[in-house]
């Protein structure tokens, strides 16, 4: 039960991060959502979220490619709420091109989305979190922290990234009430997999369905999607006591793509 709590998610206006969210203010939580978005649709999924679960939501539209956005984020969430207890490190980019034709451009921007900003929202969490003796530290890696794929240089180095400061930062905090893991999943259809999907039809000129089944088919044993309400599930039992001594974990939630 996070009744009390308040929860930052990145990158919660869409996708996985919204579904991280969702489950999180299903416990109580008061949320501080973040992520792009026409500015009626966050109000409106603010307001429904409020009304669904009775918890307070607000949103901060920080860039995360700009460390100053990040720690304005999480110095406004300990000014709404009064408290910064969970910390989802969620937002993400992907950008497709083999390494030698891999724009220098989208290199920085995925490296500091996917990677830097997780950094910088943790160090701005911890002085908070250690002065009231609890937290939680969730970062949404990827089967792309253990494993790699074609076309996907930056990404899988900064997911790798992820895992690796999972590690440190579980260590930091091992004798504290304060826990950091990272969660790796495989395919969940969201936007940013939508487009590997059209993209996947337009080249092999299939239908957008039979793009769908061709992409799961060849990495996921499941040849089904993960979805966000399971990654959310992961993310509340994160939270919970009985996982209190969980530290440094890199959780896989794939359809099996990395028990191949
Ligand atoms: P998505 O595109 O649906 O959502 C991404 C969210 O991040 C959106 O809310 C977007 O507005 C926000 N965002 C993007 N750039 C931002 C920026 N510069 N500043 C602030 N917010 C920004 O993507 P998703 O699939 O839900 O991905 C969420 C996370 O899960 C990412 O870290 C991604 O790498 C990871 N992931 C996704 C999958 C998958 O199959 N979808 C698999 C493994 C890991």
């Amino acid at each position: 039960n996070l009744k009390g709590k308040a929860a930052l998610v990145t990158g919660s206006t869409s996708g996985i991060g919204l579904g991280i969210a969702r489950q999180l203010a299903g416990q109580g939580a008061d949320l501080m959502l973040n992520g792009f978005g026409d500015a009626g649709y966050i109000a409106e999924l603010c307001q429904s979220l409020s009304n669904e679960f009775g918890v307070r939501v607000a949103h901060n539209g920080a860039d995360m490619s700009k460390p100053e956005e990040i720690e304005a984020m999480v110095a406004a969430t300990e000014a709404a709420y009064g408290r910064l207890d969970v910390l989802v490190n969620n937002a993400g980019i992907q950008h497709v091109s083999p390494v030698d034709a891999f724009p220098v451009e989208r290199w920085d921007a995925v490296i500091a989305i996917n990677l830097s900003a997780v950094f910088h929202g943790t160090r701005a969490a911890l002085p908070g979190m250690k002065a009231r003796g609890w937290g939680r530290v969730i970062n949404i890696a990827s089967v792309h922290g253990l494993v790699a794929s074609v076309n996907k240089s930056a990404y899988v180095a900064a997911k790798h990234g992820v895992i690796g400061l999972t590690k440190v930062t579980a260590l930091e905090l091992a004798e504290t009430n304060i826990t950091c893991n990272a969660i790796c999943p495989g395919w969940v259809l969201t936007p940013l997999v939508q487009k590997q999907i059209d993209a996947l039809a337009a080249t092999r000129d299939l239908s957008v369905e039979e793009a769908g089944r061709e992409l799961l088919s060849e990495k996921q044993p499941s040849k089904s999607f993960v979805t966000p309400e399971q990654l959310g599930e992961l993310a509340v039992f994160l939270c919970s006591e009985a996982a209190g001594n969980m530290r440094g974990a890199a959780l896989t939630m794939d359809g099996g793509w990395t028990a191949q």
